[in-house]
């Protein structure tokens, strides 16, 4: 295993790090049923990537990712429990919620937390998170209070991240990324002001997706040629748990190939047309459409999560769509640096949404 500066934090961390939502056990509707494991075995998974090298483990408060954040605390009550980075997160954008969501947080635990993100940062929130007295001046305050160490946060918005890295209270951001959704990396890579942050980059398999298409150790090292500290990987049995910490570092002859963009898009067109989009989020819709998300969905869904996909671009696309043959200036052509015929995308989503929404099964496997 190899270990990165956590940003300023003076802290290092393993390139690959645990992500525990697959460890919990309760009803989250996003997990499969397989996934129910009890604190004994997720005890010994975490256990196993501890011997292998990993020292950071990320959960959320109960119930966001079910008892996760209990079975943390009991694996790290068996070790030194200073020889592990603990990052959690809660869900509030008040500043005395997430005061409250700590404390119980640090109690579920057993200990304290190292990191702590505003989850979910989105841009319906986004003034309350950074306001004065909002979660940040929060965390800022448990921080001087040692209940914490540091502050972040975890966003799939570039420009939310791109605040965070500008603000002085945050001290650490957590987004996501892949070999596919890369547009993100590739400007956190771009903008020096990054530099200064821990950064983890969690959806590194796009919700276990990628590894049907990709290696396993390709998706790791591709996020891993960008200035991140860290990548996150949901662990929820032992062969994940190997694949990831110890079968992907045995030692090859050479660097892995990392394919481009183009040759990502070509693997995938084996199976359907993709939108050539990698999520820059450079595009922005006067009318609300939030398009990188309606292209993640498209993918998600020939990916392998119909239903889910389906169900998510059913609330909104076929408003969009409406927008979109209303839109005269038409600027989010102009604004996409793969030019991307925009509107004429968003209008075949809406068509297949027409055409599958109501067969879709959900009863599909679900995956982290
Ligand atoms: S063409 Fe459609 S997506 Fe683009 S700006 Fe207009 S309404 Fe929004
Ligand atoms: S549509 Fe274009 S500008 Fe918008 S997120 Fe995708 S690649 Fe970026």
């Amino acid at each position: 295993m190899r270990y990165r500066k956590l940003g300023n934090t003076g802290v290092h961390v393993s390139e690959i790090s645990f992500g525990t939502i697959p460890l919990l056990r309760g009803s989250i509707p996003v997990l499969p049923a397989c996934y129910n494991l009890d604190d004994r075995t997720a005890i010994s998974i975490m256990d196993y990537a501890f011997r292998a090298g990993c020292n950071l483990y990320d959960t959320a408060i109960v119930p966001e990712y079910g008892d996760a954040e209990i079975k943390l605390g009991k694996f790290a009550a068996s070790i030194d429990r200073r020889q592990i980075v603990i990052s959690d997160k809660a869900r509030f954008y008040d500043g005395n919620e997430m005061y409250q969501a700590v404390c119980l947080s640090c109690e579920n635990l057993g200990t304290w937390a190292d990191l702590y993100f505003v989850h979910q940062a989105d841009p319906s929130h986004e003034d309350q998170i950074f306001a004065k007295g909002g979660p940040l001046d929060a965390l800022a305050e448990l921080k001087g209070q040692g209940k914490i160490r540091f502050a972040g946060i975890a966003s799939h918005y570039y420009d939310i991240l791109l605040r965070g890295a500008k603000d002085h209270r945050v001290d650490v951001l957590q987004g996501s990324g892949n070999l596919l959704e890369r547009g993100m990396l590739d400007r956190i890579r771009q903008e020096p002001l990054f530099r200064d942050k821990g950064i983890l980059i969690n959806k590194v398999f796009a919700a276990g997706l990628l590894p049907a298409f990709f290696p396993a150790k390709t998706l790791m090292e591709s996020v891993l040629s960008y200035p991140v500290s860290s990548a996150l990987i949901g662990i929820g049995t032992l062969s994940q748990a190997e694949t990831a910490f110890v079968r992907s570092w045995e030692k090859e002859e050479g660097k892995p190939h990392l394919p481009d963009f183009h040759q990502v898009l070509s693997v995938l067109e084996k199976d359907f047309s993709p939108i050539p989009c990698d999520r820059c989020q450079r595009c922005r819709c006067p009318h609300g459409t939030e398009i990188h998300t309606v292209f993640r969905q498209y993918h998600y869904y020939f990916l392998g999560k119909e239903y889910w996909a389906l169900n998510k671009l059913n609330l909104s696309i076929e408003e969009s769509a409406l927008q979109c043959r209303k839109c005269t200036k038409m600027p989010c052509i102009s604004q996409c640096p793969k030019g991307i015929r925009i509107p004429d995308e968003i209008q075949r989503v809406s068509k297949l949404v027409k055409i599958h929404a109501h067969t879709a099964n959900p009863a599909e496997y679900h995956t982290v």
